[in-house]
């Protein structure tokens, strides 16, 4: 099938990199002139394992081009991907202006019958919001042409989209016409995945009730946290000890920092809109914000509390991206956290495998690392933000030696309390203390 995809971030790079690798024609089309020659090159703009060399074959073998002509686009293509950003505005409600953009320049160039579809994350009323402006713009033109619009949102992790896209655990798809239906079950005949095939109001819906329940279990384990904290009960154990019950499931139950990332705290915000708007009370998710809110304010709080203060202690930060194997810092706790390690006095030296000057331009007083063990020379306490791999492999031994003083905060739970005792470390884990006494 011929495709276009409109819109070349996280979401839009992978999804052609996936439908490519299915055999469909693909186009990328973005505004940002700067990122279409990196992409056209095979360069990847982000960091997403895998991606990049699928790009690559596909380029080569012609299958896969860029441009930011969506006129030129459109015309060799049948089937419309939008995959342009929806962040918050200041009000919490998502900003719809990148789609109405791109459904305004559907409705001046379309010439044919297409399927345009919406996956960008879009609150519900968003296919007609769509439509409806393609038809206006046909309308300006004199033109009548017949098209669908679909909802098909999209649910890929980043640090593992390409292999989401690759095998989701379900795919989508609301549409209104039978023929639109069988253009989507023919675009996806080689993905091994439920189709769930619904209305387009009701599948804008599973894409945020989806995110604002992963962001409830969230904010659940980590009150659960700051409870067994209190109680010297671990919670990491009770997280397994819940999770084993099939009903309740092991995901999404690791206490840390909070949720941060582009999605969870931009999708329950736009819920919560939602909920303001039809003048439904949203109150189990104003909460989950709330505790997410407060959880990295909580974690400085028991560093001082471990630590006597923070004022002159110098803090090796260890991680910045909101996730491992991801570049992506929007949202990211690490940004909660540096401002408040910054007001309470201590010096910061970060250190991330993959994240480095964009948070340094945010935060200059912070100082970059080259690795962890730089930035833990004499570091009076470390902070794990972010759990790559790399930091579960460290030598933490030879650490604890350069460092000032012995304070580790785990704030992601990732780390073996008896190792690092070992290592000589006074550990501090999320709702651990159960494990230390
Ligand atoms: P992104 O910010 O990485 O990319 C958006 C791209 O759209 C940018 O390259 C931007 O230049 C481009 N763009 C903006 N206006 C345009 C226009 N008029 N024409 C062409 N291109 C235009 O965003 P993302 O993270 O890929 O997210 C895209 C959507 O997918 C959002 O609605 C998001 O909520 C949703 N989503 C994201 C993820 C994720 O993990 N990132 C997962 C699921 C769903």
């Amino acid at each position: 099938m011929k495709i276009a995809v409109i819109g070349t971030g996280y979401v839009g790079i992978t999804t052609s990199a996936s439908l490519g690798e299915s055999g469909h024609r693909v186009v990328g089309v973005d505004i940002d002139q700067e990122k279409i020659n990196q992409l056209s090159k095979g360069i990847l703009p982000i960091y997403e394992p895998g991606v990049e060399p699928v790009i690559q074959e596909l380029l080569a073998a012609g299958t896969l081009s860029f441009t930011t002509n969506i006129g030129e686009a459109l015309q060799v293509s049948d089937i419309i991907f939008i995959a342009v950003g929806t962040p918050s505005l200041s009000n919490g409600e998502p900003n719809l202006q990148y789609v109405k953009d791109v459904a305004l320049e559907i409705g001046k160039y379309i010439d044919s019958y297409k399927v345009i579809i919406d996956k960008s994350t879009v609150p519900v009323g968003t296919a007609d919001l769509v439509k409806g402006l393609i038809v206006q713009e046909m309308r300006k033109r004199g033109v009548d042409i017949d098209f669908d619009v679909v909802s098909n949102p999209e649910f890929l992790q980043e640090g593992k989209a390409l292999q989401d896209a690759r095998k989701p655990d379900r795919i989508v798809v609301g549409c209104s016409s039978e023929r639109a239906k069988e253009t989507m079950q023919k675009l996806y005949e080689n993905v091994n995945a439920p189709l769930f095939i619904t209305t387009p109001r009701n599948a804008e819906m599973i894409k945020y009730a989806s995110n604002a329940f992963l962001a409830t279990k969230i904010s659940f384990i980590n009150e659960i946290a700051r409870l067994c904290d209190q109680l010297a009960v671990d919670v990491t154990e009770v997280a397994k000890g819940m999770g084993l019950d099939k009903r309740i499931g092991p995901h999404f139950l690791q206490a840390g920092v909070g949720y941060g990332g582009s999605c969870f705290p931009k999708d329950v915000a736009g819920l919560c809109t939602m909920g303001n708007h039809a003048q439904v009370e949203m109150s189990i998710l104003k909460d989950v914000q709330e505790i997410n809110n407060r959880q990295p304010k909580w974690l400085v709080e028991q560093m001082v509390m471990q630590m006597g203060t923070l004022q002159g202690k110098s803090i090796a930060l260890l991680g910045l991206a909101f996730k491992p194997q991801t570049d992506d810092i929007r949202e990211a706790p690490s940004l909660k956290l540096i401002p408040l390690l910054l007001q309470a006095g201590a010096t910061v030296t970060a250190y991330d495998p993959i994240v480095n000057t964009k948070v340094k331009d945010l935060y200059p007083e912070i100082h970059l690392a080259k690795d962890a063990y730089a930035a833990a020379k004499q570091a009076d306490g470390i902070l794990l933000c972010t759990e790559w791999k790399e930091f579960l492999e460290l030598n933490w031994k030879l650490i604890r030696k350069e460092m000032k003083d012995n304070h580790l905060f785990d704030a992601r739970n990732v780390l073996s309390i008896p190792e690092m005792e070992e290592a000589g470390f006074r550990y501090w884990g999320v709702g651990r203390k159960g494990s230390v006494q």
